[in-house]
């Protein structure tokens, strides 16, 4: 067995010898969910780990983020390795929580306990004493991208900027210090699809809140009123209509949702809130489609005589999966899983703020199996906890003993073969410039 394998080996045991409590990690917080930037709980409970493993870290970054580092003691490029804390709401899910509705219904707790199992894997000095730079493990919040009216109150507040968790904390400077990032989605492959999956590409998004403003009056004599709910639905139906308008190409999602929809049966509603997603393969799909989504609200405020308010606000990039940091994932995958384990697809019109993280340094994010079900629904739930639980932690650490043993040769050469596509400062003011309010109707 040749030294690469050796340093493997250790991985395999060091995480084998604490499955039973990397379980129970990954049980608590499916027992515990908790949405994003609220994730108080779920982050003690890796900070207790950071603690257990002697690595420093700070803690409350982005509001709940926890950052831990471990340093080589020699020089060399600082990889990290990423877990996102936050649930989503899925109502019905059987490990809901009854009042918040909160569910681990994407499989976060998993990737929770993936990263605790990386960190006890790489805090051994047989391994550690063989490789050069930095490891960081980051416990990220609030990559759900749910709760507008909840985020915008956090943000007029002043508690955070952005919306998403990556975003917030590459503004905080909590990336600045980072090289390479990796996450690792866990999954639940339907028909046909292999058990660790890697896209070239995701989709970015941008959010809406749409307020549609009109008269209240009594039903029996509706023409005094203005219908706000019937403009509302008026400007859902053309963005309806449009759909076939959307290019193949790019990958344009347009949904939203009604969270205030008049107020009581017998009156006009004077006031009906929509929040707006609106996805895209590049930037100028998403800015395209946005334009046309506006010119719909116009035309069901101008129809009713009623008043439209659109927010916008910045979401996510879309994740460009770095081919270099593919290369060095794959061999690992395959050790674990066997050969021919990966489906290579090409782009998905899923979104994650890991996309914004991309933009800045190579990344990547495959998902691997371990969970069955519907992701976001009730039937999702983790049904091989090895798998889930521990295989995404073997290959975190065993992707950076790749890159970062010796003098981190293939760290440096995944980098050298990098170029960003834009500057923190360049990202920031972009993400900044998406920002607007638009007003339509009288
Ligand atoms: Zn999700
Ligand atoms: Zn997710």
């Amino acid at each position: 067995m040749n030294e690469f394998d050796r340093l493997k080996q250790i991985v395999d045991e060091r995480v084998e010898a604490e499955r039973d409590s990397l379980f129970a990690l990954g049980n608590q917080i499916l027992h515990e969910p908790e949405l994003g930037f609220k994730e108080h709980a779920t982050s003690e409970r890796v900070q207790q780990w950071f603690r257990r493993l002697g690595l420093p870290f700070r803690a409350g970054l982005a509001v709940t983020g926890a950052k831990a580092t471990l340093d080589t003691g020699r020089p060399g490029p600082t990889f990290c390795l990423m877990g996102e804390l936050d649930a989503i709401v899925v109502p019905g899910h059987p490990h809901a929580n009854p009042d918040s509705h909160a569910a681990h219904a994407c499989g976060h707790n998993a990737q929770i306990a993936g990263l605790v199992a990386a960190a006890v894997a790489l805090t051994d000095d047989r391994i550690l004493s063989e490789l050069s730079g930095r490891i960081v493990f980051f416990a990220v919040p609030a990559e759900e991208f749910v709760e507008l009216s909840y985020r915008r109150q956090l943000i007029d507040e002043g508690a955070i900027e952005f919306i998403g968790g990556k975003p917030e904390l590459i503004r905080l400077g909590e990336f600045d210090d980072v090289d390479l990032a990796m996450m690792i989605h866990t999954s639940a492959p339907k028909h046909g699809e292999m058990p660790v999956e890697l896209w070239e590409s995701l989709n970015g998004l941008i959010a809406k809140t749409v307020s549609f403003n009109g008269k209240a009056a009594h039903v029996g004599n509706p023409w005094d009123g203005v219908n706000a709910l019937k403009a509302a639905t008026l400007a859902m139906d053309a963005i309806d209509a449009q759909r076939e308008t959307f290019r193949e190409d790019d990958g344009v999602r347009v949904h939203h949702i009604v969270t205030r929809g008049g107020d009581l049966v017998n009156v006009v509603p004077s006031e009906v809130v929509l929040e707006m997603n609106v996805r895209g393969k590049t930037a100028e799909a998403i800015q395209e489609a946005g334009s046309l989504v506006d010119r719909c609200i116009h035309s069901g405020a101008l129809a009713f005589g009623a008043h439209a308010v659109v927010d916008t606000l910045p979401g996510y990039l879309p994740l460009r999966n770095d081919p270099g940091l593919a290369d060095v994932v794959i061999p690992n995958v395959e050790q674990i899983f066997g050969e021919e384990c990966v489906g290579y697809r090409g782009h998905s019109g899923s979104c994650t703020d890991t996309g914004d993280v991309s933009h800045l340094m190579p990344t990547i994010q495959p998902s691997m199996t371990g969970a069955s079900g519907s992701g976001h629904g009730a039937d999702w739930a983790i049904a091989d906890p090895d798998a889930a639980y521990l295989s995404p932690g073997k290959t975190l650490a065993m992707t950076a003993i790749d890159l970062l043993r010796g003098d981190a040769d293939q760290a440096q050469s995944v980098l050298a073969s990098w170029e960003a596509p834009m500057s923190k400062n360049e990202y920031l003011a972009f993400q900044r410039g998406i920002r607007s309010q638009k007003t339509f109707g009288s």
